[in-house]
């Protein structure tokens, strides 16, 4: 869910100065798995955000991907590489 107000701005991904680790605001997990993820509880002061709004940006700012909300969009991409691939399109 992207957050709009202060100091998330309406970015996508989500840096954790704290932990050094950034967040996709769009997969975050529901609440059940919001224990891994911790999405929900960055401090305000420990926002970090990123110009341009990327994973290569975050990387290289040098936050570790999330792996409770990152993977998510990386898995669905592979999917689709693999089923592309795979030649099942007539
Ligand atoms: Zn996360």
């Amino acid at each position: 869910m992207i957050r709009f107000h202060t100091p998330f701005d309406g970015k996508r991904f989500i840096g954790d100065k704290q932990k050094q680790v950034f967040h996709d605001s769009y997969y975050e997990p529901g609440p059940a798995r919001l224990g891994g993820c911790q999405i929900n509880h960055v401090a305000p002061e420990d926002v970090r955000i990123f110009d341009p709004d990327s994973p290569a940006e975050a990387i290289e700012q040098g936050f570790a991907p999330c792996p409770e909300c990152l993977w998510i969009e990386q898995g669905l991409h592979e999917l689709g590489v693999r089923a592309r691939a795979s030649g099942r399109a007539s």
